[in-house]
């Protein structure tokens, strides 16, 4: 039985083959983008044998890593708009730019060293999810209780926007209305 690990997560996915003794298990101990951030560095080693070998993955462009849609349609993986996204849930709450780009990162470089070129937008909205459970609650409902009904980043944005606004889509103020 492998120990559980908290790397888990990577160790498990892609195995390549040794360079010593030719087998395919071994699990990734790290990973992280290169400086230049055009490729992905993954440390392993090999379960058999127990030697240490190092792995890059190449990043081709930005079209690289692809975002698919509820509706199987599939687009660019957009940074901005998931920062954009998260921005607007930690709208007016003690959650610094820096702190969101760092949790951008954090996702960006996940869904990297994973290594699957198409990414389904429910996961990317799950992690989004997770990183903000841990940035700020208040952040984290707004995101949870809109993002479980339309489960598509684009229709979730525009509804998030009219939320903490404080109206409703065609209805603008009517839910400010006290009179
Ligand atoms: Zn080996």
């Amino acid at each position: 039985m492998r120990r559980a690990c908290p790397l888990a997560v990577w160790a498990t996915v892609y195995r390549v083959r040794c360079p010593y003794c030719h087998l395919d298990d071994d699990r990734v101990i790290d990973s992280r983008a290169t400086d230049d951030g055009t490729a992905i560095r993954r440390r392993r080693v090999c379960n058999p044998c127990g030697k240490r070998f190092t792995t890059y993955e190449r990043v081709e462009g930005e079209e690289t890593l692809r975002v698919m849609k509820k509706d199987g349609r599939t687009q660019p993986f957009d940074r901005r708009k998931m920062l954009s996204g998260m921005q607007v849930a930690c709208e007016k709450r003690p959650v610094s730019t820096e702190a969101l780009e760092a949790a951008v990162n954090r996702i960006h470089q996940l869904l990297l060293a994973e290594g699957d070129r198409e990414v389904l937008s429910t996961r990317i909205g799950a992690l989004v999810m997770s990183e903000l459970h841990g940035l700020d609650q208040v952040a984290y409902v707004r995101f949870a209780s809109v993002y479980r009904q339309f489960k598509d980043l684009d229709e979730f944005m525009h509804e998030l926007r009219h939320v903490i606004g404080g109206g409703k889509p065609g209805a603008p103020d009517a839910s400010m209305d006290r009179s």
